[in-house]
């Protein structure tokens, strides 16, 4: 057990290391964010910060060693420099969690030897790969780069009559998965949390809704029609969980279709779409990550309202922030940064509602 007042170290800056970081304050814990940047949403609410390339094998060994424990926000930090401070400190999840979850393939393949549905997918690394890769993905279908793409940055849909070799080279022509286009009707993620013990707790699936390949809204309690798919979900994750032997929360996105779920990927962290159980969630996923990479007992995951919505502040959006205040059910969240710029997320508000107690439903 990593008891209250040892330093936890978090390897990434955004937004859900700031989150983390205030969840491991409010149990006693000392943050120290290991990030490329001077300043980042997550140094700014931590106690240190070690401000150095991911690859800088000296940066990493001396806040390893600063460290009790090492966990990360951000799930593209190299791997291989890992294994130098592996002997040092605990890192939790695993550098293995992190290898699977880097590679859009190696998730895929490794969720469908799982017996996870997925769309059908190829690889394509060369032009004449694509050609192959689209005779299993059929058309319509989406190329997505293999690693370090989020967002929806890294890729190009083919559509009837598209030329995929030009579509490849314009999602960078760079090693990509090619799948098929999944009809879906609605998208929803499953969020656990792991203890090394190897107790699991969910959470109540959100309804995800995305625009332009970034998530928008997240809602739960999610659709009937959704709810129906949970289960099967969740033993897809557990399964996930226990061949990695993960410690910490881990997040599977799925599509809900008629023929159930279908994977769609995975992150080795929390999740924007867990953001609701901040205020929506007797405990939240950022308390309950920390809570488990420290081996403390985990912390009751139910929902603690009827309804809670989440929604992204993109760029501008941000800018509303005195019009969101005004209605006394939302909670707003801003992440400080600088610079509204198009698809960058600012904040997320999350609107919790609670039924009257006696109203009829
Ligand atoms: P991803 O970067 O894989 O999370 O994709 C971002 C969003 O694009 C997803 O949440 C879906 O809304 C959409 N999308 C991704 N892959 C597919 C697919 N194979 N079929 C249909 N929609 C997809």
């Amino acid at each position: 057990m990593i008891p209250p007042g040892s330093t936890i170290g978090i390897m990434g800056g955004g937004q859900l290391g700031r989150m983390l970081s205030l969840a491991a304050a409010q149990l006693g814990y000392r943050c120290h964010v290991f990030a490329p940047e001077t300043t980042s949403p997550a140094g700014e609410v931590s106690a240190e910060t070690t401000s150095a390339d991911y690859s800088d094998s000296a940066a990493l060994a001396s806040f390893a060693q600063a460290c009790d424990v090492v966990t990360y926000e951000w799930e593209n930090v190299p791997v291989a420099p890992l294994d130098g401070i592996a002997d040092l400190v605990p890192l939790r999840p695993s550098p293995r969690a992190l290898e699977v979850a880097q590679s859009r393939i190696d998730e895929k393949r490794f969720v469908a030897e799982l017996g996870g549905r997925t769309a059908p997918f190829g690889f394509a690394e060369t032009e004449a790969d694509v050609a192959a890769a689209m005779q299993v993905a059929g058309t319509p279908a989406i190329i997505k780069s293999n690693r370090m793409g989020y967002d929806g940055k890294g890729q190009a849909r083919v559509l009837p009559g598209d030329d995929p070799v030009a579509r490849w080279h314009e999602a960078g022509g760079v090693p990509a998965i090619i799948e098929g286009f999944v009809t879906f009707d609605a998208e929803f993620s499953v969020i656990l949390a792991r203890s090394p013990q190897g107790e699991i707790r969910f959470w109540d699936s959100a309804e995800n809704v995305h625009v332009a390949g970034i998530l928008d809204l997240s809602s739960v309690p999610a659709s009937a029609a959704i709810e129906a798919q949970v289960p099967a979900a969740r033993a897809l994750a557990a399964k996930v969980a226990e061949k990695l032997d993960y410690v910490g929360v881990l997040t599977l996105e799925f599509f809900a279709t008629r023929d159930g779920p279908v994977f769609n990927e995975m992150a080795p962290r929390v999740h924007n779409s867990g953001h609701w159980t901040i205020e929506g969630a007797f405990t939240s996923q950022f308390e309950n990550h920390i809570r488990a990479i420290c081996g403390l007992p985990l912390g009751e995951t139910a929902l603690a309202c009827d309804r809670a919505e989440m929604r992204n502040l993109i760029g501008e959006a941000a800018h509303g922030w005195p019009e969101l205040l005004a209605d006394p059910a939302n909670h707003l969240h801003l992440y400080g940064k600088h610079r509204a710029l198009p698809g960058r997320k600012m904040g997320h508000v999350t609107r919790i509602t609670l039924e009257p107690s006696g109203a009829e439903s």
